[in-house]
C-alpha cells in the first residue's frame, strides 16, 4: 500500500465508489479508496436498487433526479452499465395520506421532476394486473426503474481507476490521526496513509472510526428483508415498481420470471443480526403482494436475504465536514434511499471536498448540526422508508 494519497475514502459501498469516480474526474491527482472486504459487501451489494423520486422534501427529490439521469445514461455519463430498466413507479396511500401524496406531487413538478397523480381508471390502463381499494391516492413516476448495485459501484470503481485513482480491498481503515485540529492521515491495518483530506462512507460501521476523533454519528442500523417470488408464466410478464405506502412495503420486477419483495423495519445489532429472511414475515409480505397483484396467488417463494439500513434519527443522510476537524467529511446514513442518489452525492461530496462548499446542490438541509438544532428532514408519511 503506498504511504501518501491526496484524498482517501473509507469504505467500498457505492457512496465511496461515486465519490472516488467524481473525485477523480475533477482531476483530484491519486485519490484512495479502503475497502475492508470487498467493493459492495455492505448494504450496496443487498439493495433492492430501485430509483425513485416521490419523497416529502425537495433536497432528496432533486437528487433523485439528477441521479436517475445518471443511470438511465450510465455508460455515456460515467462509462460502463448501471443495468438500469425502466419500469414505470406507482406510489399507492390510503386515504388518509392523500393529501400528503398532493403536496408531495405538487413540490416534485415545481422542480421539474415528471411526476403526476392519476386515477384507478388510468391505473388499469398502465398497469392492470395492479389492484387499488377505495379511497387510496395513487402517483406516477413514468421514469423510473431500478438498477444493479454491483454493476453501477464496480463501474463506479472501473472508471475512477482509469482516471488515475487507487482501491485497495480487504485493507481496514482503523482510525484518523488527527493533529493541530486537521488529518494528518488515515491509519489502516496495513499501514499509515498519509493524507489532508479523509472521508468517511464507511456505512453503519462509521462510528468505529470516530474514537480518536470524539465524534459520534446518530447512527441506528435497521434490518430490511427482500424476498424472492416467482411470477406464474406467461400470465404476468411485467409489471411496474410499486412504493406500496398504503400497505408499509414495496415490489419491483426482478427478472421477466421473478419479483422483488422488500419488508420490515426491525432495529438491528451491527454484525451480529439474521442475514436470512423470517419465514412469518415473508408470508405477511406475501399476503399483501398477493392482495396489490393479484395474479401473483399461483406465486411461490425463492428465498430471500437482509441487509441493513443505516438509519439517522430522521433517516436522511449526513453530509458534511465533520466538525472541529480540518479535512475530514462523512457520508453516512442512508437509510434505505442510498443507492438512488449515489450520482447527485458523489457529485455534490466532491465539491465539498475540493472547493468548501457544494455548488450541484445546497447540502445545507443535510448537515451534522440538524440534530442538535432539532431541524430535522420529516416525512409526510408514516412508513418512513418509502417517503
Ligand atoms: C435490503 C436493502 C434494500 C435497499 N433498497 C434500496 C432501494 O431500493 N433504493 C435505494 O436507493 N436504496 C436502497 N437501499 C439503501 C442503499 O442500498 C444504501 O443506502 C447504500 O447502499 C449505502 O451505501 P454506502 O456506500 O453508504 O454503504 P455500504 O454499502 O454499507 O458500504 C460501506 C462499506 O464500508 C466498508 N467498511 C466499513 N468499515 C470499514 C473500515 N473500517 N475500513 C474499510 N472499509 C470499511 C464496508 O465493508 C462496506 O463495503 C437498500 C438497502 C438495503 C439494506
Amino acid at each position: 500500500m503506498r504511504n501518501t494519497a491526496d484524498a482517501v475514502i473509507i469504505g467500498g459501498g457505492v457512496m465511496g465508489c461515486s465519490l472516488l469516480y467524481y473525485l477523480a474526474r475533477r482531476g483530484v491527482g491519486r485519490p484512495l479508496l479502503l475497502e475492508r472486504n470487498v467493493l459492495g459487501a455492505g448494504s450496496t451489494g443487498r439493495s433492492q436498487a430501485i430509483c425513485r423520486m416521490h419523497y416529502s422534501n425537495p433536497i432528496t427529490a432533486s437528487m433523485a433526479w439528477n441521479s436517475l439521469q445518471v443511470y438511465a445514461d450510465f455508460g455515456e455519463q460515467v462509462g460502463g452499465n448501471s443495468g438500469f430498466v425502466k419500469t414505470g413507479y406507482l406510489v399507492v396511500v390510503e386515504e388518509i395520506d392523500r393529501p400528503s401524496l398532493e403536496l408531495n406531487i405538487s413540490m416534485q413538478q415545481e422542480l421539474g421532476i415528471n411526476v403526476g397523480l392519476i386515477s384507478s381508471d388510468e391505473l388499469r390502463e398502465l398497469a392492470p394486473m395492479i389492484e387499488t381499494f377505495q379511497g387510496e391516492g395513487l402517483a406516477w413516476e413514468p421514469d423510473s426503474g431500478y438498477a444493479n448495485p454491483y454493476l453501477v459501484t464496480t463501474s463506479f470503481a472501473a472508471r475512477a481507476r482509469e482516471l488515475g485513482a487507487d482501491i485497495i480491498t480487504r485493507a481496514e481503515g482503523t482510525g484518523i490521526e488527527i493533529s493541530g485540529g486537521r488529518v494528518r492521515a488515515v491509519l489502516t491495518d496495513q499501514g499509515r496513509v498519509e493524507t489532508p483530506l479523509a472521508v468517511v462512507a464507511a456505512g453503519p460501521w462509521a462510528n468505529s472510526l470516530m474514537d480518536g476523533v470524539g465524534v459520534r454519528f446518530p447512527l441506528i442500523p435497521v434490518r430490511h428483508q427482500v424476498a424472492l417470488a416467482t411470477r406464474p408464466p406467461g400470465t404476468l410478464p411485467e409489471h411496474p415498481i410499486v412504493g406500496d405506502i398504503a400497505q408499509s412495503f414495496s415490489f419491483r420486477p426482478e427478472s421477466p420470471t421473478l419479483t422483488m419483495v422488500g419488508f420490515g423495519e426491525d432495529e438491528a445489532e451491527l454484525d451480529n443480526y439474521d442475514e436470512g429472511i423470517d419465514q412469518a414475515d415473508a408470508a405477511d409480505a406475501m399476503t399483501r403482494l398477493i392482495r396489490r397483484m393479484p395474479g401473483m396467488d399461483q406465486s411461490y417463494y425463492r428465498g430471500g436475504w437482509s441487509g441493513l439500513f443505516t438509519t439517522t434519527p430522521d433517516w436522511h443522510p449526513i453530509l458534511d465536514r465533520v466538525p472541529g476537524v480540518e479535512g475530514l467529511f462523512c457520508m453516512v446514513g442512508f437509510s434505505g434511499h442510498g443507492f438512488k442518489l449515489a450520482p447527485a452525492i458523489g457529485q455534490a461530496m466532491s465539491e465539498l471536498v475540493l472547493d468548501g462548499q457544494a455548488s450541484s446542490i445546497d447540502l445545507s438541509p443535510l448537515r451534522f448540526s440538524r440534530f442538535e438544532e432539532d431541524d430535522l428532514i420529516l416525512s409526510r408519511y408514516r412508513y418512513r422508508v418509502l417517503a
